[in-house]
This record gives C-alpha cells, sequence and structure tokens, in this order.
C-alpha cells in the first residue's frame, strides 16, 4: 500500500496572488497611460519588492466601505471624497496631512449636520501618486522633456534626469502611502476625531468668512453632545471615525503587484487602497484597467465625462458589476457646468431603467479647469459650485438619489481656485499656488462648499 497519508493531510493549495486565474489578463489588452520605465532591473526588482510588501488596507475593511456604499446607493448615506490632485512624496507631511484630514472631518460635520445622514470619509490620499497627462511631452523654452506623470513614476523638477520613469519610485510611494495612512489611522482612532473636538479642528482658520458659520454649528453640536453627556450617553462610538483611502488606479504594475488573495474569502483584493477608481482616460470597455478591476473585490468608480454615453455606462455596468452588487460600481460625473444639465439625465435614465443601482457621485473639478489670463491652470468657484448645483437638480427632477461629492481641495490656505467668499484672484497665484498638478479648494473654499451641499442635500 502506497502512503497516501501525508497527501491527504496537506490542505488544499490556496491559490496565490501570483497564480490566481484572471488576475493578468489585462496584460493581452491595449493599456494607454503607461511609463516607459527606463531600466528593466530596476523595474523588474521593484515589482519583486512590492509583492513580498505587506497590504496597506485590509480585505474586511474593504468589504465594510462596500457596504457603507451600498447604504450611499440607496439614499441612506452620503460620500465625501477630497484630497490632492496628486500628493507628492515631499508634501507627505504631518502638518499636510493633519491639515487635510482635519477639512474632511469639519466638511463630514457640516454635511452630517445640515443633512442628517451619515457622511462616509474617504480620501484622495494615500496613493494618489499618479497622474494621466493628455500630452506625453512638457516643452519649456524650447527644451523637450517627458511630461510629470506623479512622483510614483517621476520627478516635477524640469531635467532629464528627473523626468525619467524610474520603477523604484512605486515602492517610495508604497511606504509614503504606508505611512500617510499610519498618521491617519492614529488620528481617526486615537482621539483626535473626537466629536467634541470640533471646535479644536477650526483653530488657525478665524480669517475665514466660513470660520465663523463653522464656529456657530460647533456650538450647537458643543450643546447637544453635553446634553446627552448630562443624560448619561455613551460616547465610545464618537471618539473613532471610519476613514478610507482611495486614489485613481493608473499605473497596473503598482496595482498589479498590491493585489493579494483574502484568507477569509478566498478572493483577490487590491489592497493598494479602499477604493480605485479608473479615470476619464483609462475607462475604455476593451482596455486593461477595466479588465484588471473587473477582477479585484474593491469597491469601483468610474470617471465619466461629457463624452460617455450610456451605453457606454450600460457596458460598464456589465463589465465591473455583472452581479448587481450595491455598493460595488460608483459612477463620478465630471462634465462640466455647462453640460452637466443636458448630458447627465439620459445617462442616468437609462442607468435607471436598466435596474443597476450605483452610486452617483459629482465631481465638479474636472470638467472646469481654465486657465487664468496670468498662465495659472484653475477653476471659478461659481463654477464648480454650478456644476454640483446641476448634479443635484437633475437628481432631484429624476427621483434618484446625488449620493457623493469628489472634490480636490487641501486643508492650507493656498490660491489656486479662483472665487469663493473671501475671493481668490490671480495676483494670489504669485505667492501661493502650490499645486504641482490640478488646482485645489482650499480650506475655506471647502467649508463653504460643504455648507452648499448640506443645503441641498437637507431640501
Ligand atoms: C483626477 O481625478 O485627477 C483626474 C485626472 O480626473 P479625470 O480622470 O476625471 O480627468
Ligand atoms: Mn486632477
Amino acid at each position: 500500500m502506497t502512503d497516501t497519508t501525508f497527501t491527504a493531510s496537506v490542505p488544499d493549495q490556496l491559490p496565490t496572488a501570483a497564480n490566481y486565474p484572471g488576475l493578468d489578463d489585462w496584460r493581452e489588452l491595449p493599456v494607454v497611460q503607461q511609463p516607459s520605465w527606463h531600466d528593466a532591473s530596476v523595474h523588474a526588482s521593484a515589482v519583486a519588492e512590492l509583492n513580498t510588501l505587506p497590504p496597506l488596507v485590509f480585505a474586511g475593511e474593504v468589504d465594510v466601505l462596500r457596504e457603507r456604499l451600498a447604504q450611499a446607493a440607496d439614499g441612506k448615506a452620503f460620500l465625501l471624497q477630497g484630497g490632492d490632485c496628486a500628493e507628492t512624496f515631499g508634501a507627505a507631511t504631518a502638518d499636510k496631512i493633519s491639515a487635510r484630514v482635519k477639512t474632511i472631518l469639519q466638511m463630514a460635520v457640516v454635511l452630517t449636520y445640515g443633512a442628517s445622514l451619515p457622511v462616509i470619509k474617504m480620501g484622495r490620499m494615500a496613493g494618489q501618486f499618479a497622474k494621466p497627462r493628455s500630452s506625453n511631452d512638457e516643452t519649456r523654452e524650447g527644451v523637450t522633456l517627458p511630461a510629470y506623470r506623479g512622483d510614483m513614476v517621476n520627478g516635477f523638477d524640469f531635467t532629464p534626469e528627473s523626468r525619467a520613469h524610474d520603477a523604484s519610485r512605486m515602492v517610495q510611494a508604497y511606504h509614503t502611502s504606508a505611512s500617510t495612512l499610519n498618521l491617519i489611522r492614529a488620528f481617526t482612532q486615537g482621539g483626535f476625531a473626537d466629536l467634541r473636538l470640533v471646535h479644536h479642528w477650526n483653530k488657525g482658520f478665524t480669517a475665514n468668512p466660513a470660520h465663523s458659520r463653522y464656529e456657530s454649528l460647533a456650538r450647537e453640536i458643543d450643546r447637544a453632545v453635553k446634553f446627552m453627556d448630562a443624560c448619561g450617553a455613551d460616547f465610545d462610538a464618537l471618539k473613532r471615525v471610519e476613514f478610507f483611502a482611495s486614489h485613481e488606479a493608473l499605473v497596473l504594475d503598482y496595482e498589479r503587484a498590491l493585489t493579494r488573495i483574502d484568507s477569509r474569502t478566498g478572493l483577490p483584493y487590491n489592497t493598494s487602497g479602499h477604493f480605485l477608481w479608473i479615470g476619464e482616460r483609462t475607462r475604455q470597455l476593451d482596455g486593461a484597467h477595466v479588465e484588471f478591476l473587473s477582477k479585484v473585490r474593491n469597491p469601483i468608480g468610474v470617471k465619466l465625462g461629457p463624452t460617455s454615453s450610456a451605453d457606454d455606462a450600460l457596458r460598464l455596468i456589465d463589465k465591473l458589476d455583472p452581479e448587481r452588487e450595491p455598493g460595488r460600481l460608483t459612477f463620478i460625473t465630471r462634465m462640466g457646468a455647462g453640460n452637466i444639465r443636458q448630458k447627465l439625465p439620459e445617462l442616468v435614465k437609462r442607468v435607471t431603467d436598466s435596474g443597476a443601482k450605483v452610486l452617483w457621485v459629482t465631481d465638479p473639478m474636472h470638467g472646469n479647469t481654465v486657465t487664468s489670463p496670468n498662465g495659472y491652470k484653475t477653476r471659478n468657484f461659481d463654477d464648480v459650485i454650478d456644476e454640483v448645483r446641476g448634479f443635484f437638480d437633475v437628481h432631484h427632477e429624476l427621483g434618484t438619489f446625488p449620493g457623493g461629492l469628489h472634490v480636490e481641495m487641501t486643508g492650507d490656505d493656498v490660491a489656486e481656485c479662483l472665487g469663493g467668499a473671501d475671493p481668490i484672484d490671480q495676483n494670489a497665484f504669485l505667492d501661493r499656488y502650490e499645486s504641482v498638478c490640478d488646482p485645489r479648494l482650499n480650506h475655506m473654499q471647502s467649508l463653504e462648499m460643504a455648507f452648499l451641499v448640506a443645503g441641498a442635500l437637507s431640501r
């Protein structure tokens, strides 16, 4: 008799991320917006290293997020997603990260209190290090070099060395994401996000008109909290907040290497962030990005610009959410203030009629980018607000739920977008424009936006 005891006791071989079926199908498809890594051996060792590094987020958290987003798709919660257009390694400092988290918490308080809805808080943070570009090159004073594609790919300095596509930057993006997430987790779980500190988050912004409006709201919350305290309520739930990390899943080498098989479910999760989205430039139905993200369990977003047809949206649903699973798919529309009222209704109607339940989110930034007379990439606060209003109007008319807001914002007092209650004009760009990519709402403009959205949600 042959001894089968040994083989019989070996557990079934669990699939690993290396051999899980389908995770590499995207490699056979057209892929756009990828780096041309200049050194193949650096690339091979960077990918090998990323393959062995621990996950940045955990599958269980990703599942919780999917449930929260399902609530939002059902009209019972609202998604607030905000952060830099492009994070940089240099700006991943405690001060900047905490200012951004504080601002998102403030916006969330305004929305929660104003609209009486739970708000899902999500940063465009801890992974937003790669940018799609409309042109491969940039020319300055007759010199042409590769365009800046985000710190994960190359440097912003305009030199051939800095602009070369260096795969070791993917490893640095991983470590910078890890330290950013660590700080976010400490802030949001360690007492800093305690609702009893609502006033504290507003410190240092006294010059802003939105400051005093926020202060009076914070006073009301304080009174309510003290009242509940006197009644003996348990405040444990107020001490911590859930905060999720998201970024555009652009550089597929990085996203693939951080994909892991969850030991509980045996399914693949992209552990580079809780929520990943596909950009306007990479959402081709037969392209690599849609294919790759169709294979991971994370909730997925897709940006829909003004050229998106209802048929595109329906096909994206078939590919990315064939089971019609609530919370799985989010459409982030970015039509432009001048287009939203014409283009959005048809999309929403056809998707709703198909029976699919997606989460609709507005990105009022990317369809409203202009160049200021003095040459800066900017956005008019009025256009941004107008797109948000258009988004809410369309959903109100159709009886569907405007379920979220996606903004490029910072907690710092920068001058990058024009207008607002304490208006920024283009001269302020000369010393307070810091973004290496798209212009962000500053702290005050972000709060103003939150008050406006709270008003629109509660009407
Ligand atoms: C972005 O979110 O920074 C971006 C590039 O957006 P879009 O894909 O919508 O143009
Ligand atoms: Mn952007």
